[in-house]
């Protein structure tokens, strides 16, 4: 069919770019039929390497689906084997749901979560209509808990939040991953995936992103408390990238923090500490 030639042209070049390595992810997108998650676009839109606003309201994009590239890269640093329990929050237009399902495999159970129910009703058509069975679209605030659903080996958040909301620690199972889009202050957007232990969330890796908000309070920024390990950290001209992060909830946060770390930013859910390359 022609739209397989447009995929198998997309992961030619993510992989070229080097932004698709693993054979699992790379047979996703080769299996996903994007252009069913984005109507009255063309083939050559539906398939280039971009975002697509969905849903816009007043000039501001409330929803679009995220670019090809990017999805790779933390599906990458995601690591979903085969029966796991994924819990996707921010829909949109299901696309990524539907990826998360073809790397989770038929056995495995999918979750996401939508706050738009027009966003919500179409991800849920388009998902049946291409077979889908086992992605649950959930109409409600990703910043709550799904009843009756936890716990979860992953959590993928597909929206940009400054802060690790309490309910995605306590539906990952300890051992598990959470990718979080984060805008922390602290030099710019990115994708962080972190791995529960216990009470610690620690990063395993970094990749550069962009997303539209998440609706409500861990989406807009409040004002960060950012403290520093010298005045050099604080003042100096050059962004310098993140290399890990240690995150731990705030109300058990300790100045020792600092001691390992360049930046503390204390969030009023998660405390992070971020060590820069
Ligand atoms: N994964 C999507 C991209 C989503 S864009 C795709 O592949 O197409 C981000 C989505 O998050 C938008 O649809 C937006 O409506 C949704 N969103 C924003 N805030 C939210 C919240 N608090 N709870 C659930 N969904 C939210």
């Amino acid at each position: 069919m022609e739209d397989d030639r447009f995929r198998e042209a997309l992961v030619a070049q993510m992989r070229h770019e080097g932004s698709l390595r693993r054979p699992d992810v790379a047979r996703a997108f080769e299996a996903v039929p994007r252009h069913r998650f984005v109507p009255g676009v063309t083939l050559e839109e539906a398939y280039a390497d971009r975002a697509i606003s969905i849903k816009s309201d007043g000039g501001e994009t409330l929803a679009s689906i995220s670019q090809p590239s990017m999805l790779a890269r933390m599906l990458e640093l995601a690591e979903i084997e085969p029966g796991h329990r994924v819990l996707e929050i921010g829909t949109g237009s299901g696309y990524n749901a539907a990826l998360i399902a073809e790397i989770a495999g038929t056995s495995a159970q999918v979750v996401t979560v939508e706050v738009e129910s027009d966003l919500s009703e179409h991800a849920r058509e388009a998902l049946a209509a291409c077979g889908y069975d086992n992605v649950r679209v959930v109409l409600g605030d990703g910043r709550e808990e799904v009843p009756g659903e936890a716990p979860f080996d992953r959590v993928i958040v597909s929206a940009r939040a400054n802060d690790v909301a309490r309910a995605w620690w306590q539906q990952l199972r300890d051992g598990g991953r959470i990718i979080v889009p984060l805008d922390i202050g602290a030099g710019g957007e990115y994708a962080v995936g972190f791995t529960r232990y216990g009470d610690e969330l620690r990063s395993v890796g970094v990749v550069h992103c962009l997303f539209v908000p998440l609706r409500g309070e861990l989406g807009t920024a409040p004002p960060e408390r950012v403290f520093t390990r010298t005045l050099d950290v604080r003042y100096g001209s050059q962004p310098r990238p993140i290399k890990s992060i240690l995150a731990v909830p705030t109300t058990a946060a300790s100045p020792e923090l600092l001691e390992r770390a360049d930046v503390v930013v204390a969030q009023p859910q998660t405390t992070f500490a971020v060590t820069w390359g």
